[in-house]
């Protein structure tokens, strides 16, 4: 008969990788959490929490310290590129759907995910960056990384990301992620910029590209986040990286110029400008192999015109969890979690690939019918999103 797995390896201490070790934890399994990085407060720019994350969060005990630390946001409004109105979605989210949107600092997120871990006595190891992994036979899985060492565990959890190693030993030849041609470019601008805009986030639709800036914090002393979506035309995040920070904010100029108040200001008074490319994973033939499972982005990147990534990878750690406490057989466990996870996942990263589709270039008429139209559908477009949000995972 197999032994009960007792030891987890979990490979990314983003926001699956924590989560699913306290998860685990809970159900009495041991949990090394293993990240390429060092241990950084400073992390990546600003991140909504939809109300289907929030109801892991409130699992985890978490949820009043997100809505305290970051910022509750009372609806999503979208403009043309000269101010005029077209609409306004998500409003009433907590009503609605027991829970409100939160938007975030990744690094505060991942500041609280990561002392929840510790204070669930997960092993936490940064500077570990898997290169390889041993899965033979009745011998223990073993991880291999970068400086040389390695660990043992019963199973291991791939969280680590869109660019996942675990991906590449689950899936050898295996589609890599596609690059839906946009590029996002973000950061946080001094929160006097915003004065008067409350809690709502507002987003702009251009003939090309897309802008959005809302608060992520109730500390007077944080920034206020913002970012710019651009058709990639031929460049990609590491040729924007290259450049000067000086260079990059000419480039937001000529890109945004002319669009309404106070994107220009936020243009002018953006620093530490951070680049990325917008990928996602489709599909891919499993998300298994043997004792190696895939979650999060790892399994299914989507691109971040859904705001749904996080809080997919939250949903996964916690059914996880929960299927671990079923005592079923490993490779069982594995499959029940594909087969439950796979259609919802799998949906909200075409959904997002289609609402990155309305962020690319149009012609002036073209930009105008798509506003017009905009108008009309916004209300019927947003209802049709409601299941991503009325999910509970908790209930599942
Ligand atoms: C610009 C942008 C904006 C976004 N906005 C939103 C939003 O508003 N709402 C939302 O829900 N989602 C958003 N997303 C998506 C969201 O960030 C991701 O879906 C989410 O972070 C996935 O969590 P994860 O834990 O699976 O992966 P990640 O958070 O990417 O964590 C993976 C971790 O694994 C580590 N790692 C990678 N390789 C290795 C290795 N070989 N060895 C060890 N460790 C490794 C990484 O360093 C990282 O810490 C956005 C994404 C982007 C790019």
């Amino acid at each position: 008969m197999q032994r009960r797995p007792r030891k987890a390896l979990i490979i990314g201490a983003g926001i699956a990788g924590p989560v699913t070790a306290i998860l685990l934890r809970r159900a009495g399994i041991d949990a090394q959490i293993f990240e390429a990085w060092p241990y950084s407060t400073g992390i990546g720019g600003g991140l909504q929490i939809a109300p289907n994350g929030m109801h892991v969060m409130e699992e985890l005990g978490l949820a009043r310290e997100l809505i305290n630390r970051g910022s509750v946001a009372e609806s999503f409004d979208f403009c043309a590129q000269d101010g005029q109105r077209l609409g306004s979605i998500n409003r009433d989210m907590e009503k609605r759907f027991g829970q409100p949107a939160v938007n975030m600092c990744r690094a505060t997120l991942n500041e609280i995910l990561i002392d929840k871990a510790w204070c669930a006595h997960a092993e936490l190891y940064f500077e570990k960056r898997l290169v390889g992994i041993e899965d033979r036979g009745d011998q223990p899985i073993v991880a291999h990384f970068a400086d040389g060492t390695s660990a043992e565990g019963d199973f291991l959890i791939g969280a680590d990301g869109v660019h996942s190693a675990v991906r590449r030993h689950v899936v050898p030849d295996g589609p890599t992620p596609f690059d839906t041609g946009l590029i996002g470019f973000g950061g946080f601008v001094p929160r006097a910029l915003l004065d008067g805009l409350g809690q709502r986030v507002e987003t702009t639709f251009g003939r090309s590209g897309f802008f959005g800036y809302g608060f992520c914090s109730t500390d007077a002393k944080d920034g206020a986040m913002w970012w710019s979506t651009q058709p990639a035309n031929g460049m990609d995040a590491a040729a924007f990286r290259a450049q000067a920070q000086s260079t990059l904010k000419q480039h937001l100029r000529d890109f945004h110029r002319g669009w309404h108040d106070p994107i220009p200001a936020i243009i002018e008074a953006a620093e530490n400008i951070v680049v990325t490319d917008t990928l996602d994973v489709a599909t891919l033939p499993t998300w298994s192999r043997r004792r190696s499972l895939l979650i999060g982005d790892a399994a299914h990147a989507t691109s971040p015109h859904a705001g749904q990534g996080a809080s997919l990878a939250l949903e996964d750690a916690l059914r996880l969890g929960r299927l671990m406490t079923q005592g079923q057989e490993l490779g069982v466990t594995f499959q029940n979690f594909e087969r439950e996870r796979r259609p919802r996942a799998e949906k909200i990263v075409a959904i997002a690939r289609r609402n990155g589709s309305s962020k690319r270039e149009f012609s002036a008429s073209g930009a105008w019918i798509r506003n017009q139209i905009m108008k009309w559908l916004l209300p019927l477009g947003a209802k049709s999103m409601d299941f991503m949000y009325a999910y509970d995972a908790r209930a599942a």
